[in-house]
């Protein structure tokens, strides 16, 4: 089955998407949604991508915009349903799973953990307009580009009390009526909760208004946008992620050498794309910086060539870009080199240092400072 259609939702951040992973999902054309609440305060790690849905919203409070967090490709199946041996098909069904950051649990309806609902977090049963048209406005862009139908199952039942299910708390949890049939199922369109699919206990997103939001996708009015709103077209646009990485141990360079540059020291690493003291600064990205490197022994008008380089998710370089030079002078050298590119994900980038004088130098410090845009 192909992928058709756009895979990567406008405006997304890619920097934990885990479908090109050890945790990459099977091939789908979706035609149905399943929502969840994450029962948490922040983007959760979902175990390095074992547990992730497609997308997760995360609420910005202040700004009342949703960030998304794209994990799977649109038409990739994830990993947030939980599927029996028999019986029916779940994560891999064609559905698109969206988590939503917040509770539907009515016990936080007004406060948790000694936060305030709709002001610390979202209580998604009673959550504003605002939030509500921010899911809209996925759920509109994946009936137009991908044909999810703008409907939505009847009977949210509340994770809590709730009169359709009377004497069982939470009412939308385990074999409740709303549940579907395995028949029901395997033929749904459109969009439910997870406690709505069958093989499943949990009962969110509770008694969330998804009527609304249908009504609110549906409409021909405009996302109501906030100016911190990611772009909605297909350019990416984010605002970009400050990288500043240094390696403060000096280390000796025999002539001729190439060495690559490790980073032992990180400033700020927003993306996240630098692993711990390595030589990778970005992956999956594009970015636009400077290298300072400072060196000691430099004969003057020697040179000193700096490269970046990319590897393959085997450690094996498969490019090299040219070098940029810089001049030995008197005392220490100092060079500054523009770095600007795009790396592919599964592809990383490091920086390389070479010289061609006569005698081993010292390459004192180099820093890093950039900013990246996530693939
Ligand atoms: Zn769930």
């Amino acid at each position: 089955m192909a992928r058709t259609g756009p895979q990567k939702i406008p405006g997304a951040s890619q920097a934990y998407f885990y479908g090109a992973g050890r945790y990459s999902g099977s091939d789908m054309e979706v035609n149905c949604g399943v929502v969840h609440t994450t029962e948490g305060m922040s983007l959760p790690s979902y175990n390095g991508g074992s547990m992730a849905p497609n997308v997760t919203g995360v609420p910005n409070m202040k700004d009342r915009t949703i960030r998304w967090y794209q994990h799977f490709d649109v038409d990739e199946s994830a990993r947030a349903l939980a599927n029996k041996l028999g019986g029916v098909d779940t994560n891999t069904a064609n559905v698109f799973q969206i988590e939503l950051v917040g509770t539907c649990d009515d016990k936080y309806k007004t406060s948790w953990s000694g936060k305030q609902a709709g002001v610390d977090y979202l209580h998604w049963p009673t959550a504003p307009e605002w939030a509500l048209a921010e899911v809209a406005w996925l759920v509109r862009w994946l009936n137009q580009q991908h044909g999810i139908p703008l409907t939505c199952v009847k009977d949210w039942l509340a994770y809590g009390k709730d009169s359709r299910r009377p004497g069982i708390t939470p009412a939308s949890y385990g074999p409740s009526p709303a549940r579907m049939s395995m028949s029901a199922w395997r033929s749904f369109k459109g969009w439910c909760g997870h406690q709505h699919v069958p093989e499943n206990d949990h009962g969110d997103p509770g008694s969330m208004n998804f009527a609304r939001v249908i009504e609110l996708a549906k409409g021909t009015t405009s996302k109501p946008t906030q100016p911190a709103q990611p772009a909605q077209n297909e350019e990416e646009s984010d605002v970009p992620r400050y990288l500043s990485l240094g390696m403060t141990k000096a280390f000796t360079l025999q002539p001729g050498e190439w060495a690559s540059l490790a980073w032992d020291t990180e400033w700020a690493d927003q993306d996240d794309g630098h692993p711990a003291k390595g030589q990778t600064f970005a992956t999956g990205a594009h970015y636009n910086g400077m290298l300072h490197v400072r060196a000691d022994g430099v004969a003057r008008g020697d040179e000193l060539q700096v490269r970046l380089v990319e590897d393959d998710a085997s450690g094996k370089t498969v490019k090299n870009f040219p070098p940029t030079e810089v001049v030995g002078t008197s005392g220490d050298t100092y060079g500054w080199v523009p770095i600007v590119g795009v790396v592919g994900n599964g592809t990383r980038v490091k920086a390389q240092i070479c010289h061609f004088g006569k005698a081993p130098i010292t390459i004192e410090r180099a820093e890093i400072k950039a900013h990246i845009w996530p693939l």
